[in-house]
């Protein structure tokens, strides 16, 4: 296709702003699906995500549409994640295109995610078309939302395109826009090869697909193509552009976007934002910035059966090859038993596998205290990540602890402001700038990451009845004065309690979990002492009674008999007690005690 005929874009919006919907009536004012196939949220394919009203993976239609100066164009919309977890997703996927359009809801005005998603768009150097979304509601008031968009981003809002994605008013001036205000890609066809590797998945029939949008050259099908940053080679079988159904092409020319599938075992083997060249003759220089993404909030997922150990890892592993940026080691626990150590881009994509553990494979899961990734500077010199608390080496060996720190956007009504910045302050933050835009304050914030990913979201969404808006970078590794926190029940440890705590908030946190557990674990026929500690010093303390003489007969005790333990062993499973010295814990009550409240 001729360059001047094509545009490349993407959507950017905060979340329910309008961005699957306006996607939805681009495709369908086209004619691109056939009326009868046309489905709400055509291109959130997961039903998670469409549940969530979150998109998750990145997705690409093409749309073909005759404008108004007779000539028809080749429009690629991609759709990026518009979630803080998946943000080196969305950067890389933003340069994949060269303009955006920015939905913003004319009720609402600017929100957090708007703002971190337009500033990713601009730094990829789109050229930006407003669009004002919901122009049906009573509550709408573009003019109102414009003068926002003008003063918070910076931007000129004067040509706004005002839309009802959900009536179809205005969709006729998006497309139109799109051609005449957005600029055409650029590129040579006769250079080397050079094409961007904007996503991959993992497909059951066609097994690993990859997307790609050529910079320079021209790819075919049955070439043989390089990835530069992990040096495999692979033949192309399949090369097709997405409809958003596949349709099989003969080659894809520079500006163009489209997917090949290249008997790929693993999506592992393909790196997001890595540079894709023919295996002869290919380009020396790879896309500059591409670096991997990184988990940065790990947790355990146990099955609650343990009988359910086997399927767990085959769910894992098939959710894995699926998911790049999703990594798992096993781990065993005294408290849990057999699992994962599981590493997440953040605590929605956490929160999102697991889900999709416990619906699509049927798994009851126990999830551990969600942990950051910590840096521990040993006196040796060495410098080692901590993944798990459980894993924290003496602390006379170590000389400091880094944690990783987060620069917070947060939007709010001013009549919340008040409860925000408490609750900011409550997690250790630090304030770095405060200003307004009409009845809405803007709060940026420093904060550690292990605080956020503890309850912030839901804390943050109850303060201000849901009104906040909330986004973050991971800005730097910091020292802090950081420790591990044990919980002992009856002098015994319990490693699946053990986390990383603040040394001033370990008290009120250990006597909070202590308090919970005292609750939760059923008396014996002796005194337990349930202890938080840091090191060899206990910090909190409660004691559980003995169990009164009476009901001696009904109760699984201490000085139970050989033949009695052997029982309450095989007895175990079903009741999934775990046995810690003398004492018994039902599996429920770490259930209770782990859980995020
Ligand atoms: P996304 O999160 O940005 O993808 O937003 P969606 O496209 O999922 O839309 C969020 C909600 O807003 C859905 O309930 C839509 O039906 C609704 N919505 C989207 N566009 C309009 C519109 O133009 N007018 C009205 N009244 N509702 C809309
Ligand atoms: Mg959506």
């Amino acid at each position: 296709t001729e360059l001047s005929l094509i545009r490349n874009f993407s959507i950017v919006a905060h979340i329910d702003h309008g961005k699957s919907t306006l996607a939805d009536r681009l495709i369908q004012m086209t004619g691109t699906v056939a009326q009868r196939d046309m489905k709400a949220q055509l291109l959130d394919s997961m039903d998670i995500e469409r549940e969530r009203g979150i998109t998750i993976k990145a997705n690409t239609v093409r749309i073909e549409y005759p404008a108004k100066d007779g000539k028809t164009y080749i429009l690629n919309l991609i759709d990026t994640p518009g979630h803080v977890d998946f943000a080196y997703e969305v950067s890389r996927s933003m340069r994949a295109v060269e303009g955006s359009l920015l939905v913003v809801d004319a009720s609402q005005g600017v929100e957090a995610q708007t703002l971190a998603n337009v500033y990713q768009a601009l730094d990829a150097g789109h050229e930006i078309v407003p669009v004002l979304n919901k122009i049906d509601l009573p509550a709408a008031d573009p003019d109102r939302v414009k003068q926002n968009i003008e003063d918070v981003i910076g931007l000129d809002a004067s040509d706004a395109v005002p839309i009802s994605a959900k009536t179809g008013l205005g969709i006729p001036e998006v497309l139109e826009a799109i051609v005449t205000r957005l600029p055409a890609p650029q590129g040579d066809r006769d250079a080397p090869l050079k094409a961007m590797l904007v996503d991959s998945w993992y497909d059951p029939y066609l097994g690993v697909v990859v997307m790609l949008r050529v910079m320079d050259g021209v790819v075919k099908k049955g070439d043989r193509i390089r990835m530069m940053q992990t040096n495999a080679v692979y033949g192309i079988d399949k090369l097709a552009v997405l409809k958003p159904q596949m349709v099989d092409i003969p080659e894809l020319g520079p500006g163009e976007i489209g997917i090949f599938t290249a008997s790929i075992k693993q999506v592992r083997d393909t790196k997001v934002g890595d540079t894709v060249t023919h295996e002869r003759k290919g380009t020396e220089e790879p896309l500059p910035g591409f670096k991997p993404s990184v988990p940065v909030v790990f947790c355990g997922l146990f099955p609650v059966d343990a009988a359910d150990f086997e399927p767990l890892r085959d769910a894992i592993e098939k959710l894995s090859l699926n998911d790049a940026s999703f990594s798992t080691e096993m781990e065993t626990s005294a408290a849990l038993g057999f699992g994962f150590r599981c590493g997440f881009l953040g605590l929605l994509h956490l929160e999102v596998i697991r889900d999709r553990l416990e619906r699509e494979y049927d798994l009851d899961l126990i999830t551990t205290a969600p942990s950051v990734v910590f840096k521990l500077y040993m006196k040796d010199g060495e410098v080692r990540d901590l993944h798990n608390p459980a894993d924290m080496p003496d602390l006379t060996l170590i000389d400091h602890v880094e944690e990783p720190r987060i620069k917070a956007t947060i939007m709010v009504p001013d009549e919340y402001l008040g409860d925000v910045l408490k609750l900011c302050q409550d997690r250790r933050g630090i304030q770095l700038d405060l200003s307004y835009a009409g009845q809405r304050a803007m709060v940026v914030y420093d904060l550690p990451l292990a605080e956020v990913v503890f309850d912030f979201y839901d804390r943050l969404k109850s303060v201000t009845k849901g009104y906040a808006s909330f986004d973050y970078t991971i800005s730097e590794y910091r020292e802090d004065h950081l420790v591990k926190m044990s919980i002992l029940v009856n002098d015994e440890p319990v490693d699946a309690l053990a986390m990383m705590v603040h040394r001033d908030r370990a008290e009120s946190r250990g006597r909070g979990m202590v308090e919970k557990l005292k609750d939760l674990i059923p008396r014996h026929m002796f005194k337990i002492p349930i202890q938080a500690a840091i090191g060899g010093r206990v910090i909190a303390r409660e004691t559980l009674s003995a169990m009164r003489k009476d009901v001696t007969a009904k109760c699984y005790g201490g000085d139970a008999s050989r033949k009695r333990k052997l029982l309450d062993k095989q007895k175990a499973g079903k009741k999934r007690m775990r046995q810690f010295g003398k004492v018994e814990i039902p599996q429920e009550a770490f259930i209770s005690a782990l859980k995020m409240d």
